[in-house]
């Protein structure tokens, strides 16, 4: 089982490298982090909370979907999202559609006990390679907008936490600053 990597860390701060090639130990990797999100129960795992560097994060909001509704397109076609999950994601980017945005609650394997309301937007274009290597782009709207946005940040260094104003922050501040002081290398 991969070990979780946790606030603190400055793995979680470093902006993960793009994947030239998809080798079978990318493969691997990838495999191993499914079963790892589907192990500590959650809905997105970047590399970087794994302690890898690298543009790779996987996602499956089926479970969760029950109460957080989420909707896909590919090609203007709505896609039913249990035949595409788990996803794994290489290289992906987002690209945010129209202007609504919205606020819901989020929470981190990599923070635990942290879980605030995030706003982020609404609909979003997801373009990603498959670990085929096949350039895939969807439409994406409710969780699965939300958890693509997540993971991405997370792959460029970036915390769901980084996203509250100072203000909302310092209710944090005590267990933030407790797995800092546990988690950074010295
Ligand atoms: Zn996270």
């Amino acid at each position: 089982m991969l070990d979780l990597f946790y606030y603190g860390h400055p793995v979680l701060r470093s902006k993960g490298r793009r994947i030239e090639k998809i080798t079978p130990s990318i493969e691997r990797l990838a495999e191993q982090m499914v079963e790892a999100m589907y192990e500590y129960d959650g809905c997105g795992l970047a590399a970087q909370q794994i302690g890898s560097s690298l543009q790779l994060a996987v996602i499956d909001v089926v479970v969760a979907m029950k109460e957080r509704p989420s909707k896909a397109w590919m090609n203007g076609k709505q896609i039913d999202l249990e035949c595409l999950s788990p996803m794994v994601l290489v290289n992906p980017e987002i690209i945010p559609v129209g202007n609504q945005t919205d606020y819901d609650d989020e929470a981190c394997l990599s923070i635990p006990e942290v879980r605030a309301k995030i706003k982020r937007p609404t609909r979003i274009k997801l373009r990603y390679q498959s670990l085929d290597g096949e350039q895939l782009e969807l439409e994406a709207e409710g969780l699965l907008a939300r958890a693509a946005m997540h993971e991405v940040d997370h792959l460029n260094g970036i915390l769901f936490i980084d996203h509250l104003s100072a203000h909302e922050l310092q209710k944090f501040q005590p267990i933030l600053h407790q797995l800092m002081r546990e988690n950074s290398v010295r």
